[in-house]
């Protein structure tokens, strides 16, 4: 069965953790493990934190996320309509942050690509920033606790 849902919400930092713990509870129903679900909640959190901190810049704005649970795979899309990105490419390279000045690390999309399974940004300067991920849960040893067993 597909199941889907859509939320806007605004860009401020009350609403990451938020925004994690809807994406954690949307996704209880795939039965991931522990170390699945600690995986997307941070991909989830890094994405919701760049609108946040680049999309707006501390401005106002909202972020629109949406999630579909097909199979054994949860689909993710966060997206802003911000500032947008010049260079995806370079963007999303290791290190890279426009943001020294916070002592930002520039591992934000790296984090996201290396937890999630699938991962991709399109962006346009002046229109905003859309990051899709997947995971699919299950490709992990089985012996993993399930995250459902700790409720
Ligand atoms: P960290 O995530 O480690 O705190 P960071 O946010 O700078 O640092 P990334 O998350 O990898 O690192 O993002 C890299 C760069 O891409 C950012 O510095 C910013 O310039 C740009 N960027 C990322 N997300 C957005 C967004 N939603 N809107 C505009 N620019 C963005
Ligand atoms: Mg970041």
């Amino acid at each position: 069965m597909k199941n889907s849902m859509k939320l806007e919400f605004p860009a401020v930092s009350e609403n990451e953790p938020f925004a994690r713990g809807v994406v954690a509870a949307f996704c209880l129903r795939l039965n991931p493990t522990l170390d699945e679900l600690s995986d997307v909640k941070t991909a989830v959190s890094e994405a919701v934190t760049n609108c946040i901190v680049h999309a707006y810049a501390g401005g106002e704005g909202t972020v629109v996320l949406e999630c579909e649970a097909e199979g054994d795979t949860l689909h993710i899309e966060i997206s802003d309509r911000g500032r947008g990105i010049d260079d995806v490419a370079r963007a999303v390279e290791p290190f890279f942050t426009t943001r020294e000045d916070e002592e930002r690390s520039g591992m934000g999309f790296t984090i996201m690509q290396t937890f999630m399974t699938a991962f991709s940004v399109r962006s346009k300067r002046g229109e905003g920033t859309t990051v899709t991920m997947s995971k699919r849960f299950g490709a992990a040893n089985d012996m993993q606790g399930k995250a459902a067993d700790a409720l």
